[in-house]
């Protein structure tokens, strides 16, 4: 059982109602918020994970490492795609993710999709991924909301950016239209495998944060400013594009910082199960380059 090997917080809550529960923990969330406003900001430490694709070492990794650092996991979408394990993954979001926004992965694998939008590599895993996910997974993806999702009054989650949940948002060009939507100090997003994202200090230019941890760190604090708005991109777990093989997570502590963090998984093994799953080759090798 991946959840018990992953032994973490376990929230029981069914999947029926899944939508109607999200909202009502969403109203809970503004309501607390609006309270301790009062008081100074509510302080919540929430570990965002965002692009796990179905990779169980990645996750165990980012959950060791931030254990006791949290009490919260916020999922920026892509649960399954690309990678070994898509139900013992789909199995433990659904089972403690407090909110979730799908991927464009997860609508393929949920049949929201066609795979035709993929390359051929993309399309052969995702096939490989349908026929594996259990038809109540299947359900979970399916019912999976789409971002934007605003969570508290300070901060939003979503997949690609708030004009559409599949864009990629890259460049601080691109992230420049973003900056107009955004209803929130704080976003959170992922799509592009890229550990980092933007920020711009009122009418100012937006700016990138490239490559936040370096090779030889595993942490690096962003303090959060008033009157800046963030738009941040926690990396993603299961298939880091970024040129750092290491999988990657932020943790938000709603007081007033963002934490990029990178920590090493045992990529050889995920490599391994992929090859017995059979998945293509570029798959299985871009894991170890981390692109
Ligand atoms: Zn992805």
């Amino acid at each position: 059982m991946a959840q018990a090997r992953i032994g973490l917080i376990s929230r029981g809550c069914s999947c029926e109602g899944r939508n109607r529960q999200w909202l009502k923990r969403l109203a809970a969330d503004e309501e607390r918020d609006k309270i301790d406003n009062g008081l100074g900001r509510v302080c919540l430490r929430i570990l965002i994970i965002s692009d796990i694709h179905a990779n169980v070492e990645g996750l165990q990794a980012v959950l060791e490492a931030a254990k006791g650092e949290y009490t919260q996991v916020v999922c920026c979408g892509d649960l399954v795609g690309y990678g070994p394990e898509p139900n013992e993954v789909a199995d433990w979001v659904r089972k403690n993710a407090h909110v979730v926004v799908r991927g464009n992965h997860d609508k393929v694998a949920a049949g929201i999709d066609s795979a035709n939008q993929f390359n051929d590599i993309a399309k052969q895993a995702a096939y490989w991924t349908i026929e594996q996910l259990s038809e109540e997974n299947k359900k979970y993806l399916f019912d999976l909301p789409k971002g934007p999702l605003e969570v508290t009054s300070r901060y939003g989650i979503l997949h690609g950016s708030p004009l559409d949940e599949d864009e990629y948002i890259s460049t601080s060009w691109e992230a420049t239209e973003v900056f107009a939507k955004l209803t929130r100090p704080v976003t959170f997003f992922g799509h592009t495998h890229m550990q980092g994202g933007f920020f711009r200090s009122g009418d100012g230019p937006v700016q990138a944060i490239p490559n936040p941890v370096g090779d030889m760190e595993t942490r690096k604090i962003v303090d959060e400013k008033e009157g800046v708005l963030y738009y941040i991109n926690p990396g993603s777990v299961g298939q880091p594009r970024d040129s750092d093989n290491r999988a990657a997570f932020v943790i938000y502590d709603t007081t007033g910082f963002i934490e990029y963090a990178r920590v090493p998984y045992d990529i050889e093994t995920t490599m391994a199960k992929m090859r017995k799953a059979a998945l293509p080759d570029f798959l299985i090798k871009r894991l170890k380059v981390g692109r």
